[in-house]
């Protein structure tokens, strides 16, 4: 692919960059659908306000962003997948990649029937860590899924089921919404529009540490993010949920509104 580097498109598949290897970088991963990045003003958002919390200053601005973009869409000829925008610094140096990153999205069976998930301990940053809810990018980050495993979720040291690798969570019980307190887990783009969702069609929405002996009490389960957008889940290690439940088929369909109101906005 052809990635952009501080506004200058370079034809290279390697990164030869060692601040983009090597240094501390922020990244965010955006979908692309019909050659629009989806939620876009959001991710950039997030990646201004980690930075602004790590002491950094982003100088280019949303503009910029939205034609870099554009133009990378065009080059590679690809109007549908993940782009990945990595911020990079170290000392004064300040670097700004986009380049499309591939990507399986979750078939339409998986998302019929939901996946499979197993729960790990979790590796992350503590939750007073600084840097917790941010998206950072660090070599410990993400745990692999095994094959037939979807995402791995992510147990903190307290016993809580927090949030998977590289997904939120959310928990049906009783027509209601269950979710982990926000310094748990990454602020999600996904999380957040389900979040609003649940507020406008007024579905109660509880901000709780969910321990993971609580989870045979949830009747349905479901992931966030910006690859499988809202994906149920059949099981979390040996436990099973439903992923026939009416609230999330009315989530579903209220993020899939959400996505096309933003893919008919023009920037
Ligand atoms: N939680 C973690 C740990 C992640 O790495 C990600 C995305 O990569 C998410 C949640 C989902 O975030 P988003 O909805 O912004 O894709």
């Amino acid at each position: 692919y052809l990635f952009l580097h501080n506004d200058k498109l370079k034809a290279s598949e390697s990164f030869k960059d060692s601040y983009l290897l090597n240094g501390t970088s922020l990244y965010e991963v955006v979908r692309v659908i019909n050659g629009k990045a989806i939620f876009l003003s959001e991710h950039y958002s997030r990646l201004t306000k980690s930075a602004q919390k790590i002491g950094v200053k982003i100088t280019h601005d949303f503009s910029q962003l939205v034609k870099c973009i554009e133009i990378l869409v065009e080059k590679n000829d690809c109007k549908d997948g993940n782009i990945k925008l990595v911020f990079s610094f170290k000392d004064k140096e300040r670097n700004f990649y986009a380049y499309f990153v591939r990507h399986s999205y979750p078939t339409a069976f998986q998302y019929e029937n939901g996946v499979r998930t197993i729960i790990h301990q979790a590796e992350r940053p503590t939750p007073t860590a600084k840097v917790y809810n941010h998206k950072l990018r660090s070599k410990t980050n993400n745990l692999i899924a095994e094959a037939e495993i979807f995402e791995v979720i992510l147990l903190n040291k307290l016993g809580n089921v927090t949030e998977g690798s590289r997904s939120n969570l959310f928990f049906i019980r009783n027509n209601e919404l269950y979710t982990s307190p926000d310094h748990e887990v990454l602020n999600g783009i996904v999380r957040g529009k389900v979040i609003q969702i649940a507020k406008e069609l007024s579905i109660p929405i509880h901000f709780k540490s969910i321990p993971y002996e609580e989870l045979p009490l949830y009747d349905a389960v479901f992931l966030t993010g910006t690859s499988p957008m809202i994906l149920p889940v059949k099981r979390i290690n040996s436990l099973s949920f439903t992923a026939d439940h009416q609230l999330l088929s009315a989530i579903m369909d209220a993020y899939c509104k959400l996505v096309n109101e933003n893919l008919a906005e023009t920037v």
